[in-house]
């Protein structure tokens, strides 16, 4: 607990500074309220007594690696321990059992490498240098001693280093279960290799990460009872979809398109690909080619590894050609205005070619149809589109130009536009892609196997973090949605349930206040009312506008705390999240919460000859078309959440704080205004000071006996109260301020570690 110091003058103290956040400096002198400091930096500044924090001058040169350790707890001490291990490259510091983790932007391979592996295994908690590795080994000895399944939540902004961590995880818990003996490939193999193919899909470089993931990602692996890796399932959550057809400056699209780019020639030669700059899903942005990467070894390398998960699927990289060739047909107006015709031969090659790979026919027109023709129409139409029956570019063009409505009386064909083909063929592209992406993660699932006997699971979780930018959409509202969630089972996990288990057990205890966000959540979900589903109401009435949906925002909420109508804004809104404040733009709201694909097109992909494609598409019922219930992306994906925070409650959980150190992307650089920021956002600096005042490990009596009785049998062998026992075990290793409550013991940070460690001795 952070003692209570004192400033007095001489006093070694930290000081906000705008820039810095903190200075350290000594008190000069002081007058009543207000203090005279000298910087470190040379300057004299004024500040009041009360808003100053005290150094510790004692701390190690190197820092502690522990937060707990620390003399004086608060935000410049915290900040001051991470830059000063930055600085020796020891990017990894505990918070109790949380792991802080400062991307280094540097591959330190010593880090990581096998004998790294050997020496953190089976290694007690806390007794080796703070590493991804000792989470890893922790969950896994957890779930072996205890039979109880455990989860990592791995969080941070983007570029923090998230995905790395887990690959880190996975690679440690796939050496810890990994089954040597086992011939052919092997499930951990497997769980590894799935990886970089869901990296090539999922994957783009964007201006704050250049392998960003744009999908949240949550792996199971599962154990049989020895322990040993059995089966895995992977969840994935919300992939940007625009990015296919839209992308900025400086950015790129998913890594698939460019490396199928540069393949080998023979390869592009069948899909008639050529330079990406030639493509406009491409080339909107400068941004070709990946810094140390080169795009023709990244194309071999993720054909390996599907190879190694089974999936041998040619088709895959055809329907990705496809999508290119897609974005490049351009439209022009019709002979009336309203309707629009292929632009130009360009086009029109494009247009043969994506029809080519998507492998187009009429056929699913033809039998919706068939219907509604007479038997000569049909005649004639089955004789022009007989030389079409392989590939028919007319039905893509039909898909992409027209939009087909049934009256009871008859069909009515109605021309698009250029602007409107050009929105259709967008969508189009993005249904693809999605589909493609789903049907990856499915396939990956099938090919590692689940094993339905496991009884214990280990979890890690790799998911978007908070974001804020200058223009803030549906994408930003339901990753900081999904961030709400996390933060509040980090605090249920962190603070609530330790500080109702102290209170329950009457122990003694000083409260903290911690900030809880059920609020925002309810504002957020809340079945009735809710934004979300006041956003499901305005897509199902068909007059909804983006600003009919912000009004009536703004009239259910105007008396929440954390809901803001913005000034000088007809339709934007803010909600005040547990990380800060987020404005938000609604006019893409409604469009982007409906989950619908033009029957058009599915029609078209459905009835492909390419089995692969048709797969992607499966026709819907006709109960299911003509029913107008519409399908909220939003409302779908509270439903995953609400199912993966099932999953996480139900198991122990770990959490890795990722951070990134700055906005550059480069190694030994710490800017201090950022990192304090995310350790704010990220519940750090709560947990810092609840774990250090607290009793982090606890179990009840009869547990703790039946685990530690071996220390000291002779105890068992007097008749005593059960909380007697565990007292004369916990005073024999000679262990001092834990506490004994009503019905269990509580252990300090370390000392369960150190009983478990006294047990494998005997
Ligand atoms: P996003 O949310 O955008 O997916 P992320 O948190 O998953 O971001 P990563 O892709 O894991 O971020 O990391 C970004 C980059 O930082 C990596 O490509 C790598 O260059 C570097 N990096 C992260 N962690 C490490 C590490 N432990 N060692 C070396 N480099 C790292
Ligand atoms: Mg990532």
């Amino acid at each position: 607990m952070s003692k209570p110091v004192t400033i007095v003058v001489g006093s070694h103290v930290w000081v906000e500074n705008a820039e810095l956040i903190w200075t350290d400096g000594e008190v000069l002198k002081i007058n009543g309220e207000e203090a005279e400091i000298r910087t470190s930096d040379e300057n004299t500044v004024t500040a009041k007594v009360s808003k100053l924090h005290p150094k510790d001058t004692e701390i190690p040169a190197g820092g502690v690696d522990d937060m707990t350790k620390l003399s004086y707890l608060h935000e410049p001490g915290v900040l001051h321990n991470l830059a000063t291990r930055y600085e020796i490259s020891e990017i990894y510091t505990y918070t109790g059992n949380i792991l802080i983790a400062v991307n280094p932007f540097q591959t330190l391979s010593h880090l990581y490498d096998a004998s790294m592996m050997k020496k953190y295994s089976g290694v007690p908690f806390g007794e080796l240098s703070p590493h991804v590795f000792a989470i890893a080994d922790a969950a896994y000895r957890e779930m072996v001693n205890e039979g109880k399944s455990n989860s990592i939540l791995v969080s941070g902004e983007s570029g923090a280093g998230k995905t790395e961590t887990t690959k880190m995880l996975m690679r440690y818990l796939a050496y810890l279960g990994g089954n040597a003996a086992a011939e052919g490939r092997t499930v951990e193999q497997q769980v590894l290799e799935s990886n970089p193919v869901l990296e090539a899909f999922g994957n783009a470089k964007t201006v704050k990460n250049n392998n960003s993931s744009r999908f949240g990602k949550f792996v199971e692996i599962q154990f049989d009872n020895r322990g040993r890796i059995s089966g895995a399932a992977i969840r994935t959550y919300l992939l940007e979809r625009s990015r296919v057809c839209q992308i900025s400056d400086f950015e790129r699209n998913y890594h698939c398109f460019y490396l199928l780019c540069a393949a080998p020639e023979k390869e592009r030669e069948k899909y008639k690909l050529v330079d990406p700059r030639s493509y406009h899903y491409l080339n909107q942005s400068s941004c070709y080619e990946l810094v140390d990467i080169d795009d023709a070894q990244f194309y071999l390398s993720t054909r390996r590894a599907m190879t190694v998960i089974g999936i041998s699927e040619e088709a895959i990289f055809r329907v990705v050609a496809a999508i290119l060739h897609l974005g490049n047909i351009d439209f022009a107006n019709g002979e009336d205005h309203d309707s629009s015709v292929i632009k130009d031969d360009q086009s029109l090659f494009h247009l043969q070619m994506a029809a080519e790979l998507l492998m187009c026919v009429t056929q699913a027109l033809l039998f919706r149809y068939l219907f509604f023709i007479s038997f000569k129409e049909l005649r004639m139409w089955c004789l022009s589109t007989y030389s079409y029956f392989r590939c028919n570019p007319r039905a893509l063009e039909d898909a992409l130009c027209k939009r087909v409505m049934i009256t009871p009386e008859e069909i009515i064909k109605r021309s698009l536009d250029p602007l409107g083909a050009t929105v259709s063929r967008d969508g189009l592209a993005k249904t693809i892609y999605s589909q493609l992406f789903n049907w990856l993660v499915d396939k990956i699932n099938v090919s590692i196997g689940q094993d339905p006997s496991s009884k214990c699971l280990i979890g890690v979780l790799d998911i978007y973090g908070f974001e804020s930018f200058k223009t803030n959409s549906f994408e930003q509202f339901c990753i900081n949605y999904t961030n709400e969630k996390l933060q509040q089972h980090f605090n249920k996990h962190v603070f609530k349930t330790e500080q109702e288990e102290y209170t329950k057990e009457e122990i003694d205890w000083s409260y903290i206040e911690f900030v809880d966000n059920k609020d925002v959540l309810d504002l957020i979900e809340q079945k009735k009312g809710g934004i979300i589903a006041l956003l499901d109401e305005a897509c199902m009435f068909p007059k909804s506008t983006h600003e009919t949906f912000s009004t009536k925002l703004y009239q259910t909420f105007k008396n929440n705390k954390r809901f803001i109508k913005p000034k000088l804004t007809r339709s934007d809104f803010t909600v005040v999240h547990y990380a800060g404040e987020v404005q938000y733009q609604s006019d893409q709201f409604l469009d982007k919460n409906k989950d619908y694909v033009v029957p058009e097109h599915r029609d078209l992909l459905s009835a492909s000859k390419c089995p692969f494609v048709e797969g992607l598409f499966p026709p819907v019922s006709e109960e299911a078309a003509k029913s107008s219930k519409f399908s909220s992306i939003s409302s779908r994906f509270r439903l995953q959440l609400q199912q993966l925070m099932e999953t996480l409650n139900s198991t122990e959980p770990h959490y890795i704080r990722c951070i990134k150190p700055n906005n550059l992307l480069k190694p030994a650089v710490f800017e201090n205004v950022s990192v304090i920021q995310q350790l704010r956002s990220g519940g750090v600096l709560e947990a810092v000071r609840i774990k250090c005042a607290g009793f982090p490990t606890y179990r009840n009596f009869s547990e703790f006996l039946t685990r530690f009785r071996i220390l000291a049998p002779e105890v068992l062998k007097i008749e005593c109260p059960e909380n007697e026992a565990c007292k004369k075990i916990l005073e024999k290793m000679g262990l001092k301020d834990y506490q004994i409550g009503k019905t269990k013991v509580f252990l300090r940070v370390g000392q369960m570690a150190v009983l478990d460690a006294q047990r494998t001795l005997m």
